[in-house]
């Protein structure tokens, strides 16, 4: 068996390293993701460079995520770089301030003045420290301290409820969408989006740039899940971010809307990726808890494309280890699956040739038995909607376009196959793919194989062919 659910895992101190990285292929990584919260543009470039250098040698495609930092609104530093608050204390976030103390600390967004009133509450450090805001004076934020705990340089602050009016799109995040072209990034992470208008914004940017990344938009503010439909139709996948999310909207609210998001991203034909603490306690140990365990086994359940890790690969002591522990997790709960093809679809118009002739293959697929699935694509489409069906069928996007093939690491239940025929003719098409899917193990002779393919051969345009072959049966004949 295959895995279909595919890992994100995201690098840095603890996965710098060429040997670790390495590993971490072998462990089964998918894509990695380049968190532009941390480190230069030299160093994300170096670090993108190496891993296509490694993919390479490993004669595979892994897919490239850049994670823009997005308006993450900080507190500014201390002058013993730390202090302690208790419940009850008064403390005062100001814009001013230049260097905080026992009684107040500066702001890197000046606005939040404008933002909050009386009777808001924020959260800070990921909610481990609550204050309710008592009174606005000027440049001051005047804070009564609700839940205390220790408090450090530059942690984040978010208001319960949402709201804050900071920009999608910081000075940084554009210069960085102009690195995230010239490194050929394959996806771009939007952070803190508010509106469908921010993710057409770093489309715009991206591609004046020359970028041809697809967007992914983190949700992760409680504004973004009232406008997920439009947020969803104007990028091409979503993270379910619940690190923020869970403290603009409470931690008890994430399961229910990571579910609700996975549905409505999968049946607009868009990607999803579920991220955030899923194997948290790796960090430090080198197995994951019942919990997280669970926690991975029901995102794959619902129908994600993929898992991600963050601080569990990018600064933890068991990098190579989380990535088989989910690589375990995703394969077991995949086995429980059962393949379906819900009225819902039978019951769907098809707007497009292509698209119609990738939702009769994976109906077929189901329905005889077919082995594999191998689509002929440019683009990745045909891929992608095949992709949105649940099916236990292997689903190989065979493509010449090395663009293609890192995109489709992130789709679920697709691999990519580099293809390029010696001719431009339908028979040696035919056989060259039958080869390749024989060559890796995925089908033997006797077995079903379905294609789908754009004729004429050779000319770009949709998938408009849909051939069932038996292996083997052409040398025979
Ligand atoms: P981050 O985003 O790791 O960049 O904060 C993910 C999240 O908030 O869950
Ligand atoms: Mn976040």
């Amino acid at each position: 068996m295959i895995r279909r659910t595919k890992i994100v895992a995201t690098l840095g101190p603890a996965s710098a390293d060429p040997k670790v990285l390495d590993k971490m292929m072998e462990a089964g990584l998918d894509v990695v993701r380049l968190n532009f919260s941390h480190g230069t543009a030299a160093e994300h470039q170096q670090r993108c460079d190496l891993v296509r250098a490694l993919a390479k040698t490993r004669a595979r495609a892994v897919g490239v995520l850049v994670d823009l930092q997005g308006p993450k609104i900080r507190i500014g530093k201390f002058r013993d770089d730390r202090i302690v608050l208790k419940p009850g204390d008064h403390f005062i976030l100001d814009a001013a301030c230049e260097l905080g103390d026992q009684t107040r600390v500066g702001l890197d967004y000046k606005e939040l003045v404008k933002d909050v009133a009386r009777g808001a509450t924020l959260l800070l450090d990921d909610g481990r420290i609550e204050m309710w805001v008592e009174d606005v004076q000027g440049s001051e934020v005047h804070c009564k301290v609700i839940q205390g705990g220790a408090l450090s340089n530059n942690k984040g602050i978010n208001r319960k409820g949402g709201g804050l009016s900071a920009a999608a799109l910081t000075d940084k995040d554009i210069e960085d969408i102009k690195t995230a072209a010239v490194i050929r990034a394959d996806y771009l992470a939007v952070s803190f989006p508010r509106s469908a208008a921010d993710i057409r914004q770093a489309r715009e940017i991206l591609r004046a740039a020359g970028g041809k990344a697809w967007i992914v938009a983190k949700i992760e503010r409680a504004e973004a899940i009232e406008a997920l439909e439009e947020i969803l139709d104007a990028a091409d996948a979503i993270m379910v971010a619940r690190g923020d999310l869970g403290v603009e909207v409470g931690d008890a609210a994430v399961p229910a809307l990571q579910k609700r998001m996975t549905r409505m991203a999968r049946e607009r034909n868009k990607l999803v990726i579920t991220a955030t603490q899923m194997m948290e306690s790796m960090i430090t140990s080198p197995i994951p808890t019942r919990a997280e365990v669970s926690d991975v086994a029901n995102a794959v359940l619902d129908g994600t494309d993929a898992v991600m890790l963050s601080a569990e690969t990018a600064a933890g002591q068991f990098p190579t280890e989380a990535i088989l522990a989910m690589h375990r997790v995703c394969l077991e709960a995949e086995k429980d699956m059962e393949p379906t093809f819900g009225n819902k679809l039978l019951d769907r118009g098809f707007l497009r040739t292509d698209e119609a002739i990738a939702m009769s293959a994976v109906f077929t697929a189901l329905h005889l038995n077919i082995k594999a699935i191998a689509a002929m694509t440019q683009s990745g489409s045909t891929a992608l909607w095949m992709s949105r069906m649940s099916t236990n069928v292997p689903i190989y996007a065979l493509t010449p376009e090395v663009e293609t093939r890192r995109k489709v690491t992130l789709f679920r239940g697709v691999y990519p196959v580099n293809f390029r025929p010696a001719k431009n003719d339908r028979d040696v098409l035919l056989s060259e793919a039958e080869d390749e899917l024989r060559r890796r193990g995925a089908v033997r002779d006797g077995d079903l194989i379905l294609l789908t393919i754009g004729e004429p051969i050779g000319k770009p345009g949709g998938t408009n062919t849909l051939k069932i072959v038996r292996v083997g049966e052409r040398k025979k004949a």
